[in-house]
Formats: C-alpha cells, structure tokens, sequence
C-alpha cells in the first residue's frame, strides 16, 4: 500500500541515522519489499541550488507497477509549474490521486512517461537521498518511534543542537507541551512509549520539518484526522512551516487553501482546472461544485 510509504521511508531513515533497536530493524525489513526500487544512476547529479523549490509535471503519465496496462492510469497528462516560494493547493474528490502526484515529487514512484523536475532537473538524474533532503513531508500518520522527544526531532538533522530543537519546537506549538511531559525533551514516545495526541504528533512532525528546513514541504492531508481545536493549532504551525518555501498542501478543508497561490484540482487523475480561488469559483466548474457543498455542510 503506497499510504504506508511515507511513514516507512521516514522508518529507515531513523533507523541509518540512529541505530535503534533490532526489534525496529526486524519491522522495517519486513517492509522493505514495499519500497519501489528506485536506483540512482550512476552519475547521479547534485539538486543544484539556484532553481531550489522549483516543482513541474511535464506531461507525465503514471501507472501503479501492479496495475494492468488496460486500465486507465493512474494520472493522465498531468502538467503544472509550481514556482519557488509559492503556496499550492491540490484539491479533488478522493481517489483523483493527489497523494500520488506527491508521490513522484521525491522519485518514490518514477512516471510511466512524461517528467517531473525538481530545481529545473529530471528527478531521475538527481541522486535520491539529497533529493529527499530537499523535501519535508508531513502527512496524516506521523511515525514517532521509540526513543526521546529530542532524538525523534533530532533524526530531521543529526546535529542540531539543544536550542535548535527548541527554537524549532516552539515554532511548531508544541514546546509547551513538551516541557509538561514527565522528562520533558528527554521523555520515551512511540508505542511503548509516552502517548502523544494526534495533533501533538502533528506538531512534533511540523518542529522536524523546521529543523530539516527543506525547500520543498509537502501536505498531505496534514490536519484531516483531527479534531477541530487541535486541527486550528496544527494549521497555525502549518503556517509558519511554509513560510519563505515552496509549500504542496493536499487539502481535503478548502478554508485552508483559499490563500493559495494556485490551486489545482484533480479528478480521476487529471489537473482539471487551476487558478486562484477567485477564479476558479468564476468558472463555476469541480472547484466552484466543491466549495458550495464545503460550505452548505459547515
Ligand atoms: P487521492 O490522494 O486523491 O485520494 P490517491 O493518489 O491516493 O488519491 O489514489 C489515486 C488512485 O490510485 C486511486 O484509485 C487509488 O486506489 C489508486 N492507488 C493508490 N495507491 C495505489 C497502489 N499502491 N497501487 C495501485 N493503485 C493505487
Ligand atoms: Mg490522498
């Protein structure tokens, strides 16, 4: 299943990083066979810098390896242009495959044909650990594992220091709530561990992605299993998250994204429409039919 990906991805990289237990090592084997098999070319390039946060979709085309080549893919002629700094918003009924467009942005799936660039560059000339680097995710699973607030926070950069990850933790609204913990920063999360709410675990999500500081962040979906309070302090650190990068939010609430630089929406697999929020409720098309029933069920 893709949706076990991004957690698992995050999985291994925790467990390079820190060495944690075999009993963690054991899991993620287990898993391992679900991890597309993305090898880098042999002269696999460096993301370059200028051109950073730059995001396009060149007619791309793609299909799930286990899906017929009857049926029709995936996504179809997909093509946009997201440029540095911008905020986007993918929207569309679920199923349309947003969660699969960001899929293809860090080369986790690679398209069937078409491209996607990142920095102006074919991701599959880029080198796939540098490339995850310059791209934070936060979705609606957030995998704490078994070991100190610190360390979890500390896994989005090796070494930061005991002020970055508070300055961090702050940003993301949740240093409050660490300092309340038994052992605060020091106090043992994941299964075992110290139970996080939802939006907690969001927020310690979110104070990674500060410390990682991508070009790139990508939501999906970020907020949606939480209730409406924690959903309100989960979007305020979202915000100061995607501020000076590019930001892909993959809404399911469109009151999030009606700030949006652009939005796109998808249907069964195609960019349909895009455009501001104004204009797309000008056209009266998917966007403007979302919105009315958004707004008659709040
Ligand atoms: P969205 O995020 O818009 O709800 P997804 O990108 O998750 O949609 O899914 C798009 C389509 O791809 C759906 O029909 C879904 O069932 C299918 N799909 C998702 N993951 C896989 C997979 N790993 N293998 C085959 N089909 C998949
Ligand atoms: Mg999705």
């Amino acid at each position: 299943q893709a949706r076990l990906m991004w957690p698992l991805m995050g999985l291994m990289r925790i467990a390079l990083d820190l060495q944690t237990s075999s009993a963690l090592f054991a899991r993620i084997f287990e898993y391992l066979d679900l991890v597309p098999a993305i090898v880098d070319r042999p002269d696999a390039r460096a993301v370059p810098s200028e051109g950073l946060g730059l995001v396009e979709f060149d007619d791309v085309v793609f299909r799930y390896p286990d899906v017929s080549d009857e049926s029709p893919a995936t996504l179809r002629e997909v093509s946009f242009t997201i440029e540095p700094g911008q905020f986007a918003a993918f929207v569309g009924p679920s199923g349309a495959g947003k969660t699969t467009v960001s899929y293809l942005i860090p080369r986790l799936h690679e398209a069937s044909s078409g491209v996607v660039r990142f920095a102006g560059v074919d991701v599959r000339e880029l080198g796939q650990e540098e490339l995850m680097r310059n791209i934070g995710i936060v979705s609606q699973e957030t995998y704490l594992f078994h070991a100190s607030i610190a360390d979890n926070l500390r896994y989005a950069r090796p070494d930061a220091t005991q002020e970055q990850i508070e300055t961090a933790a702050r940003k993301a609204n949740i240093h409050e709530t660490i300092v309340s913990f038994p052992d605060a920063y020091d106090t043992i999360v994941g299964e075992r561990g110290y139970r996080l709410s939802g939006g907690e675990k969001q927020r310690v999500a979110i104070a990674r992605v500060l410390l990682k500081d991508p070009a790139v962040l990508i939501l999906d979906e970020a907020t949606s299993a939480l209730d409406s309070v924690s959903e309100g302090i989960v979007q305020s650190a979202l915000e100061e998250a995607s501020r000076g990068r590019t930001t892909i939010a993959i809404a399911h609430r469109l009151s999030t994204i009606v700030e949006a630089d652009v939005i796109f929406v998808v249907d069964n697999g195609r960019v349909v429409e895009q455009g501001t929020h104004e204009r797309l409720l000008g056209l009266g098309g998917v966007y403007a039919g979302l919105f009315r029933r958004q707004v008659s069920e709040d």
